[in-house]
């Protein structure tokens, strides 16, 4: 027996990086997928990859920041397969800048699609998880949440996620729900590459200063964060509630 089998998973910016190895490592371990993104091209060519791998996924373009997209997916998906057992907060993005340079719209943007867009889901899942008396709630959350420079609005918001993450812990505990927040360090992913481009230095740069300030000696691949909100998934862990777990090769917090 898998450990997800028979279990639904709905996991939000699954196309690329660490949300397209999370829903990879549930579908290996049984679970029905089902996936959003807003780039329709590769989010089809990730919908390909995992239906040639026997992978079970509805998918969707939707922008997590639009409660209508949100709600319609999340009913048309509970449809398909019944119920939604595990939702993960994934969806991301960056418009780092220093404070006097940030734009309002940076900061609206980040806002969005961090904090409405992990609400937005969480709101809508949790009827469907209430009747069955049944969640695992997965926000990702980050290290910047401690502060980071050039991510007042991202570090704002990752921060933001943690309280929200404690404040669900507490309300929907008692439906056999649990929430809880991965904050990932430096992974190698678009959003790092991104950064690189950003402050005009190449890739490889950017990893090896990384690297030097990670204990463990080595840069986070996707599948690390995978492995964490896995753990949170499980049945067993319905005791883990309203925690953040950093995964970052070393101490944070
Ligand atoms: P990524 O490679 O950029 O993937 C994020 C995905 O989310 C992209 O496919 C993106 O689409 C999609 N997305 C963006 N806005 C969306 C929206 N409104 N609705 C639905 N999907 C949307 O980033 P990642 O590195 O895998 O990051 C995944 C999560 O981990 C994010 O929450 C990020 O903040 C967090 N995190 C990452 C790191 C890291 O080092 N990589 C560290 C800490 C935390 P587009 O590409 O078209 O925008």
């Amino acid at each position: 027996m898998k450990r997800f089998e028979g279990r639904v998973a709905f996991i939000t910016g699954a196309s690329k990086g660490i949300g397209k190895a999370i829903a990879e490592k549930f579908a290996i371990e049984g679970a029905k997928l089902c996936i959003i993104d807003v780039d329709e091209q590769v989010l089809s060519k990730t919908f390909s990859e995992f239906k040639d791998k026997g992978f079970d996924v509805f998918h969707q373009v939707a922008d997590v920041s639009k409660r209508e997209q949100v709600e319609a997916f999340v009913d048309s998906a509970v449809k398909e397969f019944g119920k939604i057992d595990i939702l993960v907060n994934n969806a991301g993005v960056i418009r780092d800048n220093l404070l006097f340079k940030m734009e309002d719209s940076d900061w609206d943007m980040v806002m969005n699609v961090h904090l409405k867009g992990s609400f937005n889901c969480a709101r809508a899942v949790q009827r469907y998880m209430v009747d069955n008396k049944y969640g695992r709630i997965i926000n990702l959350s980050s290290t910047s949440a401690l502060g980071n420079r050039g991510q007042a609005n991202y570090s704002t918001a990752k921060a933001g996620l943690q309280g929200f993450t404690k404040t669900l812990a507490i309300e929907l505990g008692k439906f056999g729900i649990t929430a809880n927040a991965v904050a990932p360090g430096f992974i190698e992913t678009d959003m790092t590459r991104a950064t690189a481009k950003r402050i005009g230095i190449s890739f490889e740069e950017l990893v090896k200063h990384s690297v030097s300030q990670i204990p463990v000696g080595r840069s986070g691949k996707p599948e690390d964060i995978a492995n964490a909100v896995l753990f949170f998934a499980m049945e067993e862990s319905s005791f883990v509630n309203g925690q953040v777990l950093y995964v970052a090769g070393g101490p944070k917090a």
